[in-house]
């Protein structure tokens, strides 16, 4: 695997299931064939989570097992291991999935003007819902004031085309012929 497939599986792994996702991915990755209850020793992960995590990786298509029978116990154990064959494609439908989240994000600040008392956490309105309020925070009382997303709009372009270009929907800039940032466009 190369480094760069291994740092987008940890991160993956990392988004799915967290730190025990990763530490059990790295175990995968050491031991090539290896069971469940090999994974909670080697990971010091509880042997519930390990199946947890092992079972959401089947699922994903990123892990496989063999069914071995022991042949003097009778049992059975379940060998695992990773499997990254659909690991490009996985990647991309998220990656998919947070430029549509991202677009309607953008989408969503664009639309409307929003009314807002400046306090974190507190609700931005529309007009009409500020209108509602007397422009009176429903919460502090504090006066609504036309809220400035300018900071978060360019934030949103920016990581939209970020993906796009990753995604190869939108080609890479070159450096030489490099847009002079909008900041010629009017900022309201
Ligand atoms: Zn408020």
């Amino acid at each position: 695997m190369t480094r760069r497939k291994d740092k987008e599986l940890l991160e993956l792994a990392m988004d799915m299931g967290g730190e025990e996702a990763v530490e059990v991915i790295k175990a995968l990755e050491k031991k090539k064939e290896v069971t469940d209850e090999e994974l909670a020793e080697i990971t010091e992960i509880r042997v519930n989570t390990v199946r947890k995590v092992l079972y959401m990786l089947y699922d994903q298509g990123l892990a496989e097992f063999k069914r071995i029978r022991d042949k003097e116990t009778g049992w059975y154990y379940y060998y695992w291991h990773l499997e990254i064959k659909r690991l490009p494609e996985i990647i991309r439908a998220k990656k998919m999935a947070e430029l549509k989240k991202l677009k309607e994000m953008l989408e969503e600040e664009t639309s409307e003007i929003y009314y807002w008392c400046g306090t974190e956490g507190h609700p931005k309105l529309t007009f009409d819902e500020a209108m509602e309020y007397e422009f009176q925070c429903p919460i502090c009382g504090g006066m609504l004031m036309q809220y400035d997303n300018t900071a978060v709009v360019e934030e949103l372009k920016t990581r939209i085309e970020k993906l796009e270009i990753e995604l190869g929907l939108k080609p890479k800039p070159r450096k030489s012929s490099r847009k002079s940032k909008s900041k010629g466009k009017a900022a309201n």
